[in-house]
């Protein structure tokens, strides 16, 4: 099994709050303008949930994403993992807590071109310091169906291939969290299938999912979906009420 039971895992806090935003304000000061990509976002996000983010174009989907990844800091207001503000912790501070704690999949990919799919695997844990563990990237690659791919380079696989050596990256240092940025969106439909049952085991293991979708019919997949607008959530739904949120034509 991929995530053994561990006392100390994910199922034995399952529901608990991982992730928080307060008053979360993302403001880009552009000279002339400033953009709110986020305005005062409060949100809580509990271990082991599936949560699919929806909205249009611009409306700060990938901005409340990079904060809730600890990617970035919010202008105002405060981000707290396990209850704890990352407020002020350093850079290099929460480049380990990325490190240990998420995994991120991107619409791109963004496999380095010229590294078998095992090197890219492999890199996380290089900068994790646990060393070119070659046994640990192979378990990921086999657990994403790729064991027979990890010396093939990015432009011998296909899409959806590639994007599930980038889920191997994801899940190399044993995450808590998946964050993924429309992974499905540079995909034919029945690749993009695959990569959503992907990430739906991975969560049925205890790993929280946190997707960015433009599609209803995969945002109205997950057990909470929130509807973005201009920076501001507009709906926040769970169980039955999800499909009808994550199929509104309003503000699509
Ligand atoms: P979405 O992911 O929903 O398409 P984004 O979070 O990327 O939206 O962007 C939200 C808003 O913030 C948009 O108006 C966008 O133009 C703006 N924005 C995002 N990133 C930057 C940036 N680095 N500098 C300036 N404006 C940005
Ligand atoms: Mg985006």
């Amino acid at each position: 099994m991929l995530f053994g039971k561990r006392e100390d895992g994910p199922d034995s806090q399952q529901g608990a709050s991982l992730l928080e935003l307060r008053e979360a304000w993302k403001v880009y000061d552009l000279g002339e303008v400033e953009v709110s990509a986020l305005r005062g976002i409060s949100l809580t996000i509990e271990r082991g949930s599936y949560v699919s983010i929806m909205g249009p174009s611009g409306s700060g989907k990938s901005t409340m994403l990079n904060l809730l990844g600890c990617l970035d800091r919010p202008t105002r207001g405060d981000v707290l993992m396990n209850g704890t503000s990352i407020a002020d912790l350093e850079d290099d501070e929460l480049a380990e807590i990325r490190l240990r704690t998420m995994g991120f999949v991107f619409q791109s990919f963004h496999l380095l071109a010229r590294r078998s799919a095992l090197q890219n695997v492999m890199l996380p844990l290089v900068y994790a310091g646990r060393g070119r563990d070659m046994d640990k990237a192979v378990w990921a690659l086999e657990r994403v169906g790729l064991g027979d791919r990890i010396e093939h380079l990015p432009n011998q696989l296909s899409g959806g291939q590639a994007q599930r050596v980038a889920i191997a990256r994801a899940i190399v240092n044993d995450p808590e969290i998946i964050l993924a940025d429309e992974p499905t969106g540079a995909l034919d439909t029945k690749s993009g299938a695959q990569i959503l049952e992907t990430l739906e085991e991975l969560n049925s293991q205890g790993i929280t999912v946190i997707l960015v979708t433009h599609e209803p019919h995969i945002g109205q997949r997950a057990s909470r979906v929130l509807r973005f607008l201009d920076g501001e959530i507009v709906a926040d739904a769970r169980g039955e009420a999800v499909s009808s949120v994550a199929t509104a034509v309003h503000g699509t």
